[in-house]
């Protein structure tokens, strides 16, 4: 976004406006952080704001300011397609492909609104007049707080946009431990705190709201479901769908439990496989030079980031994990390569 653009949206933003955030399928906290912190400054400015979800997100989740005034598209279609048709402005955050957000891109697509993508994914796609867009960038709420910035409001930072940015932030960093994580990102959190986020509070709120189920699930899966394969530095997991029902599955249950794969000693990439409403899903995460984004979009028809990406399988589970090995010896060299 050149200093003309900044200009142009300035100009935008300068009277109230019918506004729209949406944000990416099965969002998660760099998703929600971002789209409710926008929404959080935005309404200061005397804009009508609606967020706007494809589908539902994790109970951990549901506590950001503002929560309440979500449109949850998959349940709730018709009032959210007439705030797309209505608005002026649509931000889309924390995604760059309409396919990204399934359904709800077919009104985005069609709208005559000013789009402006927020976003720090590789590889956007051409579908907004205006992108803030930078891949080095921790998150999607490092990118808010710069917007906010860029448009000369730093003095409406509070609480509440605060809370929303840190959340993001620290998610999308792993609790600020990911290489994305610079001086900058820690500078931006400072900036939070002392307008309000209640750091400690929100590493509780995320982190310790495991039930019984959630955590059993995650001990079966490391009991039962991890395979190693020590000389491709790789190591998955799978989960069937009458497996997630036997341990009463709820949205958010399986997050990160692909991390454990990635903490092996000397595994560089990590995956995990789920099956669920009969699609199986993958997610992809890697540790040094392994691209899973390249390796997402080529074989998963996914994508991400360079370390973090995500995917579908068309075919069952057993055939999944079949392809994914049999692909997987093409990347012996690179799967090799020495880490820190
Ligand atoms: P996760 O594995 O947590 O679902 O996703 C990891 C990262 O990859 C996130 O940044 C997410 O936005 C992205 N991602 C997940 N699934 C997909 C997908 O199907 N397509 C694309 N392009 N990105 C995805
Ligand atoms: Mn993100």
């Amino acid at each position: 976004m050149n200093a003309a653009q900044v200009k142009e949206i300035k100009a935008l933003l300068s009277s109230p406006k019918n506004i729209v955030i949406v944000t990416h399928w099965s969002p998660d906290g760099d998703a929600m952080g971002s789209s409710l912190g926008l929404y959080n400054y935005l309404i200061q400015k005397k804009h009508k704001v609606t967020v706007i979800t494809p589908n539902d997100y994790p109970s951990f989740l549901h506590w950001l300011p503002a929560d309440n005034k979500v449109i949850n598209f998959s349940s709730k279609a018709k009032p959210a397609k007439t705030a797309v048709a209505k608005a002026d402005i649509v931000f889309c955050l924390d995604f760059n492909s309409l396919k990204r957000i399934d359904a709800l891109g077919d009104e985005v697509g069609k709208s005559k609104a000013v789009k402006c993508i927020i976003d720090h994914h590789l590889q956007p796609e051409d579908f907004a007049k205006y992108m803030l867009h930078d891949v080095k960038a921790c998150s999607t709420c490092e990118l808010v707080f710069e917007f906010i910035e860029l448009m000369g409001d730093k003095k409406l930072l509070n609480k509440d946009i605060s809370n929303c940015l840190y959340t993001g932030i620290m998610t999308d960093t792993g609790s600020f431990r990911f290489p994305s994580t610079t001086a900058k990102t820690h500078g931006i959190i400072a900036e939070l705190i002392k307008a309000g986020a209640e750091n400690a509070a929100i590493h509780t709120r995320i982190y310790d709201d495991n039930t019984e189920d959630k955590l059993k699930l995650l001990g079966f899966c490391l009991a039962e479901k991890l395979t190693v394969l020590k000389e491709l530095g790789t190591a998955f997991f799978s989960l069937r769908e009458d497996e997630l029902k036997h341990f009463n599955y709820k949205k958010g249950d399986t997050e990160g439990i692909v991390n454990y794969a990635l903490s092996i000693k000397g595994i560089r990439f990590a995956a995990f496989f789920v099956e669920r409403d009969g699609e199986i899903k993958t997610s992809f995460r890697s540790k040094g030079s392994f691209n899973v984004n390249l390796f997402s979009r080529k074989h998963f028809n996914g994508g991400g980031h360079a370390n973090a990406a995500g995917g579908m399988s068309d075919l069952t589970l057993d055939e999944t994990i079949i392809k994914f090995v049999s692909v997987l010896a093409a990347y012996k060299k690179e799967l090799q390569t020495k880490l820190v």
